[in-house]
């Protein structure tokens, strides 16, 4: 099965193709744009990703969205992830104000939450999410992966934060490694 990339991050393709070796990947073409993310959820936003995608090329296409989910700051940044320090933020802008927003928070409990899809020219869909619990550390640690990886120290990883892992040990307890392979299962079930 052909499937096309709705993104068009090379941080996120490359996990994703970690994660689904094997599978006939194709990368999003160049003349599809971005879309903008106007969903107020991560499964409206992965829908309307993997559609545009769909409908530019005729092809099935996946996608993803995530959200970092912090307790403290009511589920902050969740669906604006991307766009937490403003439109044009940078990982280290979003990074910045997430340690600014929890400094002196004692209570530093977070998830990252993804939602992965395929939508099919006939328009059947498969979709599936995968999270992981973790802390926001007080300060970024390690060279590694994109994002808030920095800051993020997931559930059963010894301590060290995302960006002190390698991609296949990030992909065996992250949030898209479980997605992915949730949504593998179930394109593999529905034939
Ligand atoms: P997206 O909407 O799925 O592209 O993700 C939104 C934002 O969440 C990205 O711009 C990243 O800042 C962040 N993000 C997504 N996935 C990860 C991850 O695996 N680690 C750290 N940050 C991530």
């Amino acid at each position: 099965m052909r499937l096309v990339l709705a993104t068009a991050n090379r941080d996120k393709a490359g996990e994703i193709a970690a994660l689904l070796p094997g599978w006939d990947l194709a990368p999003r073409p160049e003349d599809v744009p971005d879309v903008d993310e106007t969903e107020p959820t991560l499964e409206g936003n992965a829908r309307l990703k993997a559609r545009a995608v769909m409908e530019a090329t005729g092809s099935a296409a996946m996608a993803d969205d995530t959200g970092l989910e912090v307790v403290a700051l009511g589920g902050a940044p969740g669906v604006i992830s991307a766009r937490f320090a403003g439109p044009d933020a940078t990982y280290a802008d979003n990074v910045a104000k997430l340690l600014a927003e929890m400094g002196g928070v004692d209570d530093r409990r977070a998830r990252f939450r993804t939602v992965a899809l395929v939508v099919f020219p006939d328009g059947r869909e498969v979709m599936a999410d995968g999270v992981v619990d973790g802390v926001i550390a007080t300060a970024p640690k390690g060279d590694g992966g994109f994002g808030y990886d920095p800051v993020f120290i997931p559930e059963g990883g010894g301590g060290r934060t995302f960006a002190e892992m390698s991609t296949d040990e990030k992909n065996a307890v992250s949030h898209r490694g479980r997605a992915f392979r949730a949504l593998a299962a179930a394109l593999i079930g529905a034939g």
